[in-house]
């Protein structure tokens, strides 16, 4: 229980088979096992980091490259009025495994997805506090900043794969480059 195996960890090595939309060599995107509509995908960077914020810059800008050609292609493919972009980034209740990844769900009219929550006020001092705390940090956040050391994550062990499965197993096409639109 120790170290726990990262269940992203073990899709990305494969070790945990899945429906892959696109893989490259930093890159994985598969269908979500608990889809929140049809085609929802998540976009997951293969090395493990704990949140994007430790992702170096040209890491994190490939990974918002995928995903945006990804939620473009689920909007042209799958009849959705739109996709929402979410990004888990921390461990939170209900959350697996503390792995950066990005979702991309398809929203159609009929769909059960909901965003709730209760409409804060604040005044205008407490906004203007507000910005300028937000200001200040940001002021010490810099894009050249060193991300914290990757930390290494045993991939889960395969226990839920078929053995039959491995044959019908496709090598997926490598893409260097992805289409910036
Ligand atoms: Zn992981």
């Amino acid at each position: 229980m120790e170290d726990s195996p990262c269940v992203f960890c073990s899709i990305a090595s494969g070790a945990i088979k899945s429906n892959v939309v696109y893989e490259d060599e930093l890159i994985i995107a598969v269908l979500d096992i608990n889809p929140a509509t049809k085609g929802h995908t998540i976009i997951i960077p293969k090395e493990h980091y704990n949140s994007l914020y430790e992702m170096p810059q040209p890491r994190y800008l490939s990974l918002l490259s995928v995903a945006r050609a990804i939620a473009y292609a689920l909007k042209l493919s799958m009849g959705c009025n739109t996709v929402d972009m979410i990004y888990t980034q921390e461990l939170r209740k209900g959350t697996l495994t503390p792995h950066a990844l990005i979702h991309a769900i398809p929203r159609y009219n009929e769909d059960t997805v909901n965003y709730i929550w209760q409409p804060t006020q604040f005044s205008a001092e407490e906004a203007a506090g507000i910005v300028s705390i937000i200001k200040k940090t940001l002021d010490n956040v810099k894009e050249s900043e060193t991300p914290k050391p990757v930390q290494t994550v045993k991939p889960a062990p395969a226990t839920q794969a078929k053995p039959e499965e491995k044959k019908e197993e496709k090598p997926v096409e490598l893409k260097k480059k992805v289409v910036v639109f």
